[in-house]
């Protein structure tokens, strides 16, 4: 019995030497200790010992039993051990490794322009005003002094969803949407910027595009008044040094009509490619609004007059940044975006 009890020591000891995961640890616990283990049988064959046996063996036996259960805790724990220094290593982070770079989004040059002449025109106590980009013919035409037959609708060659829908060839009808809001005579001074829509397309036109347009409606309001809220407005964008001129033209909702003008941007006036030698560059059109569009809004021409103007703010964009082909803008090329 007591050199049974030596041999299956020795074989546990061995076996637990060699084991190496944590799974064959439990079965060999089972295999020595369990209920149905080795130990637990050598245990039960002391029936058959002498009374005087039985003492030294049980001995014995507990003597194993603890030494085994020790042995495997201390196994237990060091494997564990390993394990989770082995984990630790494989899951190891390179802090030298460079990071992925997180591209920043930033806003397209045409927001930040519009940003910019809202901002301008705000400061001065303008309000931004919006309107429909689908209009009818009276707002987008006739209420604006452009009747059916008149030639100017020419130039506005434009999208028509059916004979009296089209999408807005430019801002002005916001200016009619909004006298007529305003009610009879009531000071307006807002800015509408939105997208217009015309048939063209090449490099400084495209089928759609973003207006600004300015109204303001008071007593006793001049073209000096007019022209000094362009001005200011101009300098604010293109600096202090670009020279303003205002040229007479025809708007059929504005008279009298001038283009405005700015020393060109590129060559100072000298005259260059861009300016075509003129050394100017037009940017905006203005007038002092039609009596006959003050009418039709319901506004008293004799008692309240007005100035009006309308950009693109493409065009402003392009001689701000110095970019010459509008088409850019709407490429979503991220390499020519990334550069604002
Ligand atoms: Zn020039």
């Amino acid at each position: 019995m007591e050199d049974q009890l030596k041999q299956l020591r020795q074989s546990a000891l061995e076996e637990l030497s060699q084991v190496s995961d944590i799974g064959r640890l439990a079965e060999l616990k089972v295999k020595y200790l369990g209920k149905k283990g080795s130990l637990t049988a050598a245990l039960r064959g002391m029936g058959t010992l002498s009374p005087e046996e039985r003492p030294r063996i049980g001995q014995i036996v507990n003597d194993i039993r603890n030494e085994l259960e020790q042995l495997l805790l201390r196994k237990n724990d060091q494997m564990k051990q390993e394990e989770m220094e082995k984990r630790l290593s494989s899951e190891q982070i390179d802090i030298t490794l460079p990071g992925r770079k997180i591209y920043r989004g930033r806003k397209h040059p045409l927001t930040l322009t519009l940003e910019r002449v809202k901002e301008t025109f705000m400061r001065m106590g303008f309000m931004v005003a919006d309107g429909p980009e689908v209009e009818t013919d009276y707002y987008n035409f006739e209420a604006l002094n452009l009747p059916k037959d008149h030639p100017a609708r020419d130039m506005q060659d434009s999208f028509y969803i059916t004979e009296d829908l089209l999408l807005r060839t430019h801002t002005s009808p916001v200016q009619v949407r909004t006298m007529q809001a305003a009610g009879s005579n009531k000071p307006v001074r807002v800015i509408a910027p939105g997208k217009v829509y015309r048939r063209d397309y090449d490099a400084t036109h495209s089928p759609m595009f973003h207006q600004v347009e300015g109204l303001v409606i008071d007593k006793g309001i001049s073209l000096a008044d007019l022209k000094g809220t362009l001005e200011l407005f101009i300098h604010e964008i293109f600096g202090n040094r670009v020279r303003v001129r205002f040229r007479p033209s025809f708007f059929p909702f504005t008279e009298p009509s001038a283009e405005v003008d700015i020393s060109c941007v590129m060559c100072a006036g000298k005259g260059c490619r861009v300016c075509s030698g003129t050394g100017w560059l037009e940017i905006l059109g203005s007038g002092m609004v039609h009596p006959r569009v003050l009418e039709m809004s319901h506004y008293d021409p004799s008692i309240v007059s007005g100035f009006a103007f309308g950009m693109g703010i493409e065009r402003i964009a392009m001689l701000v940044y110095g970019i010459d082909d509008l088409r850019l803008f709407y490429d979503s090329d991220l390499r020519f975006l990334r550069q604002f």
